[in-house]
């Protein structure tokens, strides 16, 4: 049965979408079935992973919304092991859809459910939004991976997040755990990183995750050549560091570290 990890963060350019498809990838190196899920209308993870949204019959909207069942709008990716269910701007309505739709928290859920049984991993990439579909993508996973940038604003925000992520466990998910905080675009450069990772450790403790991802070029560049890091450049620094993560997961889940968050006041 796959352990379903979504990544979460309502802020818009934190690192979901390059964290998703590079461990989603790291994950397929190391001989575990994956697949990646993009429920974002931008589609990031489905480009950076070299899909052509124009060339696809169905995507992640037409199961969500119509029905289609999951195994018509898997495709293959050009790393093995690796599947893809891709997302294009027509997801953007669903989110308008969903909202008189019956269900309507449960349907990635309900989508995801057939296929669980043919993958070790599924890393659900989520909106920069809390919005109904990322509701769908806290409903589906096990545990949540959550991006935090490496910048002044980065602890602003999280306190909604976990709140919503409470709420969704208390009426809809209960056994919903975080995996872990993961700081994004370290610049070892700056006093001002240090002290973020410092500050949100302070918060969140041993939840953070021990890998750090550095502020890298290379990692920017990739998804316009549709290649995951590790095809793009596998001895930059940013591949080696999801490398590092893509580990880290794969402990965690040995060691079932994965415990219930606790109430939101325990956060602060
Ligand atoms: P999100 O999905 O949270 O909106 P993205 O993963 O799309 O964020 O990242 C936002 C932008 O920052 C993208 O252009 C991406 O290529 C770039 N980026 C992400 N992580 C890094 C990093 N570690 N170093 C440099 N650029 C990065
Ligand atoms: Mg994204």
């Amino acid at each position: 049965m796959a352990r379903v990890i979504a990544v979460v963060n309502q802020k818009g350019g934190v690192g979901k979408s390059t964290t998703a498809l590079n461990v989603s990838a790291y994950m397929a190196s190391f001989g575990k079935r994956t697949l990646l899920v993009d429920t974002d209308p931008q589609g990031n993870a489905s480009s950076g992973i070299g899909i052509e949204k124009d060339a696809l019959k169905y995507s992640i909207y037409d199961s969500i919304i119509d029905e289609v069942p999951l195994t018509s709008v898997i495709q293959k990716t050009i790393i093995p092991g690796l599947d893809i269910v891709p997302a294009t701007l027509k997801l953007a309505g669903a989110e308008v859809e969903l909202v008189s739709a019956l269900s309507r928290e449960t349907r990635l859920a309900a989508c995801l459910e057939p296929v669980l049984g043919d993958y070790d991993f599924v890393f659900i990439d989520c909106p920069p939004s809390l919005g109904l579909l990322t509701i769908n993508a806290l409903v589906a996973a096990n545990s949540l991976l959550i991006p935090v940038q490496c910048e002044y604003y980065a602890l602003e925000g999280l306190r909604q997040l976990l709140d919503t992520i409470e709420l969704v466990r208390r009426h809809l998910n209960r056994s919903l755990v975080i995996e872990g905080f993961l700081m994004t675009m370290h610049d070892s450069r700056t006093n001002l990183s240090q002290q973020v990772v410092e500050d949100v450790k302070n918060h969140y403790g041993s939840k953070v995750f021990r890998t750090v991802i550095p502020r890298n070029v290379t990692l920017s560049e990739a998804p316009s050549f549709g290649l995951p890091i590790i095809r793009y450049d596998p001895k930059s620094r940013g591949a080696l560091a999801y490398e590092e993560l893509a580990k880290e997961v794969l402990e965690r889940g040995e060691e079932k570290t994965g415990q219930r968050i606790g109430r939101p006041d325990s956060w602060r």
